[in-house]
């Protein structure tokens, strides 16, 4: 099972990918996950995608390709994964599409969590105030909104194009909203 899930930020797709990646027994890939531990760990990585983090930019696909490509190759992926917060640009569309035909592999589903955009700049404002995130502020969070609107909303019609885009309704419960994605992959995949 390869699957992606896209969405706005703050429409909980960390928090979805998880769950779903447990149900089948797949590592959920996080770019952001893995950006932030290189932050925390002060790498070399971390040093250089810092302060773009923190103003809410993308880091250039160079880097993030080549980190989504040598994670691909790791044991525990090699049977399905999900990507959470991968591809963001046309660019790391293309290179995914690369490396899936690189291995012979193709992406099953891409999970669209929908939303409006007011809800989700609330949600993103209350976890700034609980997590501490660095880029979780009302200016970043506004810019990170008008990048994700500018750069990843569009990929999304690449994927319905293409027939893999599974569109889910992220409003809602984390419960009610993992048994709408569930149902909704096992009615495309069956
Ligand atoms: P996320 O946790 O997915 O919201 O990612 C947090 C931050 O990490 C983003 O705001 C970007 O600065 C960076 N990031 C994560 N994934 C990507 C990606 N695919 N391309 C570029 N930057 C990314």
């Amino acid at each position: 099972m390869r699957l992606l899930i896209m969405g706005p930020p703050g429409v909980g797709k960390g928090t979805q990918a998880k769950d779903i990646a447990a149900h089948y027994g797949i590592p959920a890939i996080s770019t952001g996950d893995i950006f932030r531990a290189n932050v925390k760990n002060e790498t070399p990585l971390g040093l250089e995608v810092a302060r773009i983090m923190e103003i809410g930019g993308y880091v250039p696909d160079e880097i993030t390709d080549s980190i989504v490509e040598n994670r691909l190759a790791e044991a525990d992926a090699a049977n399905g994964w999900l990507l959470d917060g991968y591809p963001r640009t046309l660019g790391q569309v293309e290179s995914l599409d690369k490396v899936l035909a690189g291995t012979g592999t193709a992406i099953d589903a891409v999970i669209s969590l929908v939303a409006a955009e007011e809800p989700l700049i609330a949600r993103l404002l209350k976890r700034a105030e609980i997590e501490g995130r660095a880029d979780d502020n009302e200016e970043t969070i506004k810019h990170r909104m008008a990048v994700y609107n500018e750069a990843t909303d569009p990929l999304l019609a690449i994927y319905r194009e293409r027939g893999l885009l599974v569109e889910v309704d992220g409003i809602g419960a984390i419960p009610e909203v993992a048994q709408r994605i569930t149902s909704a992959l096992d009615a495309k995949l069956s």
